[in-house]
């Protein structure tokens, strides 16, 4: 008898890609997918935290499955993805614990890593594919639960992400879109070195500065790149250089393929840098619309969010990208009723909203997320009505067209 099994994925892009390679890992063993819930053996949730109604809809999707294992005792049922990740993370152990008492239908929770990327995925499109290149985040916006989700940034290397884009090429996928939760630091954790020898390294404002042999780094000096040297790049929020993003490099790489269309998301404003806007404006098949989240207009809540940009380094950015990359258009992740968010601050994203023209923006009311900064230290304290009225007044202003009209 082959095994059936049935995926449900909550949450973001990088989500989906997982879920197409936990369904590589169960057909490699010989499982085939289930219609529906019913007619599976196996049940993957792939879990999102962003917010608590995610959370939630989790707990309620598992309490109906445990009604079907309760007619079908041989079911099993695995959860993985971000709750998983945070729970692993947690080295007290006590979310794990409250995963179990809460969800005691659960056979196997699964951390999102142990899948990997030996399987070519079982892709649910025939003509676009998600190219996960990094996997993490290093850098904590206080709001967010990412860090804790999936951990400290590392990205995939450089060769076999190239390579599982020339197989998708070879087989007539059309549209490409390169993953991760900050695509512009991808690579930041890698060095390729004369022998092309990946290593990771922790480079210092020194060793760049001075030029001079360190001998933690000698063995990959210079740090080159397809024959190019690669310049470093200072990184205002860690307060030294590091090696330069080498996302120009790889989306220029995969441009050159031929897709028709090429994505990539997510990008964050501080370290979008000229090079990445020069391989843009050069290969006319890179998206024109690039997802830039700002998350508030205010340089006050942008501090206390932990991002390291001013509302006119945003818009000093957004001009730059505009004058080079012609027809671009913008979208972008926004935060209202952030802790201690007054009308001031609020109308100043309003302000900076109107200023961009932003095409979509995916509007957030705040909600604190577990071991997060601003959950621990600060205090959610907008109002629920206060937040609402935000989140309509921007959802006016750039989702409904009609409405942006008049
Ligand atoms: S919001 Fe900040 S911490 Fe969260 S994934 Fe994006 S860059 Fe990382």
């Amino acid at each position: 008898m082959t095994l059936k099994y049935f995926i449900k994925t909550f949450g973001c892009q990088q989500n989906k890609a997982d879920s197409e390679r936990v369904a590589a890992a169960f057909e490699a063993r010989g499982m085939k997918p289930a219609k529906g819930y019913s007619d599976a053996d196996y049940i993957v949730v792939n879990t999102c935290m962003v917010r608590q109604s995610a959370e939630d809809r989790v707990y309620g999707l598992v309490r109906n499955l445990g009604k079907i294992k309760e007619k079908k005792p041989r079911l099993k049922i695995i959860v993985t993805g971000c709750m998983v990740g945070v729970a692993f993370r947690d080295k007290t152990g006590k979310i794990l614990q409250k995963l179990k008492e809460r969800m005691p239908q659960v056979d196997e929770f699964m951390p999102i890593e142990e899948v990997g990327f030996d399987n070519e995925p079982v892709r649910v499109s025939k003509t676009h594919a998600w190219i996960p290149i990094s996997n993490g985040c290093n850098n904590f916006c206080t709001f967010c639960v990412v860090p804790f989700t999936r951990g400290r940034e590392i990205s995939r290397p450089f060769e076999d992400i190239i390579n599982e884009a020339k197989k998708l090429k070879e087989q007539g996928y059309k549209e490409v879109t390169l993953l991760g939760q900050n695509v512009n630091s991808y690579g930041a954790d890698l060095i390729l070195g004369e022998k092309n020898v990946q290593v990771m390294r922790d480079l210092d404002k020194v060793y760049f500065e001075s030029h001079s042999v360190n001998t933690r780094h000698s063995a990959s000096f210079p740090y080159k790149l397809n024959g190019k040297n690669l310049k470093p790049i200072y990184v205002k929020h860690l307060g030294r250089y590091r090696i330069p993003t080498l996302f120009p490099y790889l989306l220029e790489e995969v441009a050159k393929l031929g897709f028709e269309k090429v994505d990539f998301i997510s990008s964050n404003p501080w370290d979008f840098s000229d090079e990445l806007i020069d391989v843009i404006a050069k290969y006319q098949n890179i998206t024109r619309t690039i997802h830039l989240p700002v998350q508030s207009g205010d340089d006050n809540v942008l501090r206390r969010m932990n991002r390291w940009y001013t509302a006119s380094e945003y818009l000093n950015l957004i001009e730059k990208i505009k004058k080079k990359v012609s027809g671009v258009k913008f979208t972008t992740d926004i935060i209202v009723g952030f802790c201690g968010e007054t009308d001031k601050e609020f109308e100043n994203t309003v302000k900076l909203c109107k200023k961009v023209g932003f095409e979509k923006a995916y509007i957030a009311m705040y909600s604190p997320r577990p071991m997060t900064a601003a959950t621990k230290v600060m205090k959610d304290d907008v109002p629920y009505q206060v937040k609402k009225n935000r989140w309509q007044i921007l959802e006016n202003l750039i989702n409904q067209p009609k409405l942006k009209k008049n």
